[in-house]
Parts: structure tokens; sequence; C-alpha cells
């Protein structure tokens, strides 16, 4: 052996084992238990402590994998998937994520590798237009958009930027930012990690969206005491479940009081595709920046996270540095994006790739006739708990998330959800609304059909 490497041939072979495999799987998927049932420990008892000293036949990683690793997962692409969000992916998405990787390029400057840039500035445009956003947005006006790693780095970075725009007049611990009581725990963090010491939670109305007068009462509240207000998250498709913020009203009035006002659209942005919800994201022309998950419910395999802002000047202020060893003739020509000022790693996947091949694959016709397919469904399993007795749905469901609890109270709806988990057949989430236990259901897995709802109805009926 002249040395270790794989050969091209080798790879070939076993590659398109690989692609056997991984198509065998998610043809046989709906047949696993969805969540894994390994105790705590299993898997790595199974394996060696210490790395293979000579090198191993790929046939036995490939055994391992099948006997080992399979029994520990959990099975995010089962039909039957109905926990969290979805993390849905797709025959493009994998195979655009496997040119990335075969290509591996480091797209950290446009002179890196100009098409992992370009593609990115054409894809992300792209998206202004399927999801009707502000115009301003696209990279031929003043804002743009980036693909980062996950929303809780957008509600990071829109922070950090809002923090140093907010510094130009005034001191970081009199800076405040708020939330309400059902934003993601990303925002809090990003507060925390970008030094804010004043996070103010704002109380939700009955249908769990943040109360505008409770907003403005607060923010006064904070000016009385001579503290600034500088941040106000609005989310469209809240976690527990999917409440959308009156964004004109908060955000005319941040606007009034100089704040950043940051749109968290991580599940619900994915829905605008379809022109019928828009009317859930008016006032987005007033906000600041704006970030959604193609790899929650846009068929795109994890990561692929945009972030949108409206004016890309401060955003870029706050995240470039230009150290001797990245200059280039590009860079200083002006002509070029480079996103690594984009955001806070410099090291960049080529992830428009996955995220281009879907659009093509699906084009938008597509990606909306899954959309509402899955939202149809939520809505019939919605109206069918709401016809029946033992069950009470808690909360609006504009999207594709179902809320709901056993009438018989806290422990009757855990006690379902948890029979309904046991049988294997289903993964769903349990949470809790203030002191109300409840039961989500997120329909959104590529391949979650009439017949799987129908199911999961049928084992709702049967223990409920
Ligand atoms: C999933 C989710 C997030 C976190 O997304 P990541 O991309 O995993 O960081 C943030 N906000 C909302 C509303 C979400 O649903």
């Amino acid at each position: 052996m002249t040395n270790y490497h794989m050969s091209p041939e080798e790879f070939r072979e076993h590659g398109h084992e690989i692609v056997d495999w991984v198509a065998d799987y998610l043809m046989n998927v709906a047949e696993y238990p969805v969540n894994s049932t390994v105790e705590p420990g299993a898997i790595r008892e199974a394996l060696p402590p210490a790395a293979p000293a000579r090198p191993e036949p790929f046939a036995d990683v490939v055994r391992d994998l099948n006997e080992i690793i399979m029994p520990g997962i959990t099975h995010w692409q089962s039909p039957n998937w109905f926990s969290y969000f979805p993390a849905n992916n797709s025959g493009p998405s994998l195979l655009g994520e496997m040119v990335a990787a075969g290509l591996g390029v480091q797209g950290m400057l446009w002179s890196t590798s100009p098409a992992a840039t370009e593609l990115e500035t054409v894809v992300v445009d792209w998206l202004v237009d399927m999801l009707g956003l502000p115009k301003a947005w696209k990279t031929t006006g003043p804002g743009g958009g980036v693909i980062q790693m996950s929303a809780s780095d957008s509600a990071h970075v829109a922070m950090v930027t809002a923090r140093e725009l907010a510094r130009q007049h005034t001191s970081l611990d009199r800076m405040v930012v708020y939330a309400s009581d059902q934003t993601h725990s990303s925002v809090e963090k990003g507060a925390r990690i970008a030094g804010f010491t004043h996070f103010r939670v704002i109380k939700t109305d009955e249908d769990y969206a943040m109360d505008p007068a409770a907003f403005t009462e607060q923010v006064a509240a904070d000016r009385a005491e001579g503290l600034v207000p500088v941040f106000v998250t609005v989310t469209i498709g809240t976690t527990a479940t999917s409440a959308v913020d009156p964004i004109r009203s908060i955000a005319t009035v941040a606007k009034q009081e100089g704040m950043w006002v940051h749109v968290d659209a991580a599940y619900g942005g994915s829905a605008m595709v379809c022109p019928e919800q828009r009317h859930r994201q008016d006032g987005l022309e007033l906000v600041d920046s704006y970030t959604f998950n193609p790899h929650k419910w846009m068929f795109t395999n994890f990561d692929c996270n945009l972030y949108y802002v409206a004016d890309r000047k401060p955003l870029i202020d706050a995240m470039s540095i230009l150290p001797p060893y990245l200059r280039n003739e590009a860079t200083l020509s002006g002509k070029v994006i480079d996103y690594r000022d984009w955001h806070v790693p410099l090291g960049r996947r080529f992830r428009s790739l996955k995220l281009w091949f879907v659009l093509r694959h699906y084009g938008v016709e597509g990606i909306q006739h899954h959309i509402r397919e899955h939202i149809s469904l939520a809505q019939d399993l919605a109206a069918r708990l709401a016809d029946d007795a033992r069950f009470e749905v808690v909360a609006p469901h504009p999207f594709a998330l179902v809320v709901f609890r056993h009438t018989g109270g806290n422990e009757a709806t855990r006690k379902l959800a948890a029979g309904l988990n046991a049988t294997g057949r289903v993964s769903l989430s349990a949470t809790t609304l203030g002191e109300m236990a409840a039961i989500r259901v997120s329909i959104g897995q590529t391949n979650t059909g009439a017949e799987h709802v129908n199911g999961l109805w049928a084992l709702i009926d049967k223990l409920g």
C-alpha cells in the first residue's frame, strides 16, 4: 500500500452502497420505532474506548453503523414524527449536501470560491420574493441575506449589531432588550452572550402573542428609570404554540424608541411561501432583521438558516475584521461580498448548494403544495380534536402545529402523551403552558401524509 486513502474507485463503489443505504433507510423509516429506546451510555459502551490503530475494512464500519449506531437513532425523518418542529430533508437536499462535501470548498471569502458566495446571494434573494419579504432586503438594495447555521446565531448577531449601534449614544449597562414569555430561549441566550444585563419578558395574551400594551408600558417604565430600550424580538410561530406576535404594533412603538426589531420566523417563515399566509407577517417593512429556518420545514437538511437585514452596513461594521492574511484584491476592490463579515465564524460551508437543489427540484409550486398539505392536515386534526369532548385544542393553530390537552386534566394529558410515545409508532412532545399540561403535534416531515395523521388520530382515539 502506497498510502492509506480511499481511492476514487473505492469511493465510487462505497458511495453507491451508501446512497443505496440512505435510500433504503428513507424508504423504510416509517417501520422503525420513532423514538430510540436505548439506555443512557449504551452506545458508548458498545464502542471501543480508543480509535483503531490499524485501518479497518469499510464493510466493518457499515456493519457497526447498522448494529450499534442505528438503535440509538431518533427517526426525525419518519413520517410519524410529530415532535418539536420538523427538521425535514429531501432527495435534492441530500444530493446538494453531497456535492458540497465533494467540492469541499471553504467559502470564507468571495475569492476562496466565487460561486459559493454568488450562488448564496442568488438564493437568498430568490427567497425574498418567494416569501413576500420587503424588496429592500435584497442584495440589490440596502439590505441582504446570508445563510447561517441556526436561528440562535441570528439572534446573537442581531443583538451584537444593535448593541454596537446603541453604544454610539449609551452604555451597555443601561441598554434593555425585550422578548415575550413565549420567545425562544435562544434569544435570552443571545442577550447573555452579547452582554446585555436588562432582559425584559413581556406577557402574552390569551393567544400566546405578545401584548403590545404591556410592551409599551414596560418601555415607558424603563425610560422613566433612565434606561435605554435597544432591542425587541417578535416571533412568527412561537415554539410552544406557533403564536404570531403583532409585528406592526410592536415595531411601531419600538421604532419610535429607536430600537432594533428582530423577527424570529424560524418555524413560521416557511409558510410564507403561500401568499394566503402573508397577512401574518404584516409590518415587516418596519423591522431591522429577520430569520427563518429552511432546515425546519423547507425540505433542506440541517443546517441552513437564513438571516436578513434591512440595512447591511451596521451588520458588516459590527462583524468585519480584516487581518493581513485575509487581504485580497477582490475584497479590497469592494466589488464582492465576503459573507464572513455577516456572522461570527470565518469558515463557511457551501450551504446554498443544497437549498438551490431543493428550490430547483420543487419549484415554488412544489414547496407551496407540500406546505399547504401539512397545514391542511393540521387543520383537519385540530377539527377532529375540537369535535371530541375528551380533548381541547388550547391555542390557535395558524400553521401545522396543533396543541391540545385531555379535558381530564394535567395527569390525563401527561398519561396520554406518554402512552402515545410508548407505542413506538409516533413521536410527539409534551409541554406546559403556564400550569397547563399540553401535547404538541407538529406536522411537517417531508413524507407525512393523511395516512400518518389518520394513524396518529386512531392512537389518540384509542388511548384518550
Ligand atoms: C427552532 C427555533 C429556534 C432555534 O432554531 P435553531 O436554528 O436551532 O437555533 C428559534 N426560534 C424559534 C421560534 C424556533 O422554532
